[in-house]
């Protein structure tokens, strides 16, 4: 019986370290070891690897509006609602930092990837969040990278990549989609 409930006891904490307090999804720590595992079998099979990277746009705004609780709220709406967007079995929702999220598919090319994040851009850009009492909405930005593994390149790299673009999205005045690809190459 203690060795039962001990076993428990341990599940539940091997859980609570890959899973995110807040929003319910995996963690930055499930992340990078979901990731190099990935790329690890890439290695192998050569097929792309593509990461979205998600940012909510004017998140301070929003805290400043409705307070830390309210966004926390946010953040566990916008959360459930990337995840019921990602499908695909295969498919991992993460948050990655305080305000941005990120999605990994194994398989999937940029054009691909680039229709899901922009199904969920609409999809958040459309729902209404409940708030004090009232209804707002907030947008995000995402950056969409693909990479075929290789030994030159690392996880580390397709996360800049997906940065880069995410940045670009960022500049080009938020609330879209920018892939990796139509970036310019670094001289
Ligand atoms: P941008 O459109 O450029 O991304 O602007 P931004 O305001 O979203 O970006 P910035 O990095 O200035 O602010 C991020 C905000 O996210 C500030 C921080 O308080 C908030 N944030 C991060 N983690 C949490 C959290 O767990 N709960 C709440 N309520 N807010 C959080
Ligand atoms: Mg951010
Ligand atoms: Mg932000």
């Amino acid at each position: 019986m203690a060795n039962k409930n001990l076993m428990s006891a341990n599940l539940e904490l091997e859980k609570m370290s890959m899973v995110d307090g807040l929003t319910n999804i995996s963690n930055r720590r499930y992340f990078d070891s979901f990731l190099g595992k990935l790329w690890d079998i890439n290695m192998r099979e050569k097929f792309p690897i593509t990461l979205i990277m998600i940012d909510i746009d004017r998140f301070k705004v929003f805290n400043d509006t409705y307070g830390h609780l309210a966004g926390d709220q946010c953040l566990k709406d916008i959360a459930h609602m990337i995840d019921k967007t990602v499908t695909r079995s295969g498919d991992f929702v993460a948050r990655f930092s305080g305000e941005e999220f990120a999605v990994l598919l194994s398989n999937t090319n940029e054009d691909s990837a680039m229709k899901l994040a922009e199904r969920i851009r609409a999809k958040i850009e459309e729902t209404a969040i409940k708030v004090c009492g009232t209804e707002t909405s907030v947008t995000v930005s995402l950056g969409v990278a693909s990479m075929i593994t290789s030994k030159h390149m690392g996880p580390d790299d397709l996360i800049h990549a997906a940065d880069c673009a995410l940045y670009k999205a960022k500049d080009d005045g938020r609330n879209r989609v920018v892939g990796a690809s139509s970036l310019p190459e670094p001289v």
